[in-house]
């Protein structure tokens, strides 16, 4: 479905972002992947798919490298199709404690760097088509986008904020081939949850799987996490025609956490 499109997933090296850009992959596309730690093996996980795969390390919060970034995909592939802006990080603690140095690293990498992404990869995608436009832009956002949750304001303050930025993106394109919706999900068991799972067991002094089900009990009415697969056949569907005219919405995938 999607042979001969590029897709650039940002933090694609591990968790949610790697799980989107295999999915692109086993539809075809061209994917840019970036991210921090092991590139080879996320690398040819998403080769072993039969996708033509680029890398690119920028540090999302930094906009030189973020401008660097898009130009290496279009040189690269021609042009990107589809953004992916996933790369996030998490911080624990209370406002009055919060580091002021990882408030301004959250709020550049979960939500600056997709509004820089966003403005680099319009053009293109807006000429795309002849002329109609053709794009594909997903955020992804958290269910921290619709909920707040104690100790979590800088992440929270983020996801909300993506998704305001998710909106806006989709009214300014809203008669072209271009959408901007995005993704919510609840817990996911990537390493960014597995170390507050980690610091749950150590404060609780209780095992792995107890701090497991407890975190799952305090938000997530399912008891179970959504996997970056069922993440990824949701990115899928937002490329595909039937997703046309779907556009600036906030999809959760979180088990019932919103819902109560
Ligand atoms: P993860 O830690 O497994 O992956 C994060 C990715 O981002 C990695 O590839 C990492 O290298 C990259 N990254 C981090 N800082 C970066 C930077 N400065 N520049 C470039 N890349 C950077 O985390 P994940 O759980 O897969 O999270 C991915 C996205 O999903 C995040 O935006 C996160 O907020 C969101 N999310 C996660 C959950 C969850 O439960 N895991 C739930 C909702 C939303």
């Amino acid at each position: 479905m999607l042979k001969g499109k590029t897709a650039l997933v940002t933090g694609s090296t591990s968790g949610i972002g790697l799980g989107i850009a295999k999915a692109l992959a086993a539809q075809g596309a061209n994917i840019v992947i970036n991210g921090f730690g092991d590139v080879d093996g996320p690398k040819a996980e998403v080769e072993a798919l039969g996708a033509r795969v680029a890398y690119h390390g920028a540090d999302m919060s930094k906009v030189s490298d973020i401008e660097d970034m898009m130009r290496y995909a279009a040189a690269q592939f021609g042009q990107v199709d589809i953004l992916v802006n996933n790369a996030g990080i998490q911080h624990v603690a209370r406002v009055e404690n919060f580091p002021v140095e990882r408030w301004d690293a959250v709020i550049a990498i979960n939500l600056s760097s997709a509004f820089h992404a966003t403005r680099l990869a319009l053009p293109a995608m807006l000429a795309a088509d002849g002329g109609k436009g053709w794009g594909r832009i997903i955020n992804v956002a958290s269910v921290h986008g619709l909920v707040g949750s104690a100790e979590k304001s800088a992440y929270v303050a983020a996801k909300h904020g993506i998704v305001g930025l998710t909106k806006v993106t989709a009214l300014e394109n809203a008669t072209t081939g271009v959408t901007c919706n995005a993704i919510c999900p609840g817990w996911v068991l990537t390493p960014l949850v597995q170390k507050q799972v980690d610091a749950k067991a150590a404060a609780g002094n209780i095992s792995n799987e107890a701090a497991t089900k407890q975190l799952l009990g305090e938000k997530e009415p399912s008891m179970q996490f959504t996997t970056p697969e069922e993440l990824g056949a949701l990115a899928v569907f937002f490329c595909s025609p039937a997703g046309n005219n779907v556009r600036g919405v906030a999809w959760n995938m979180d088990g019932g956490w919103a819902a109560q």
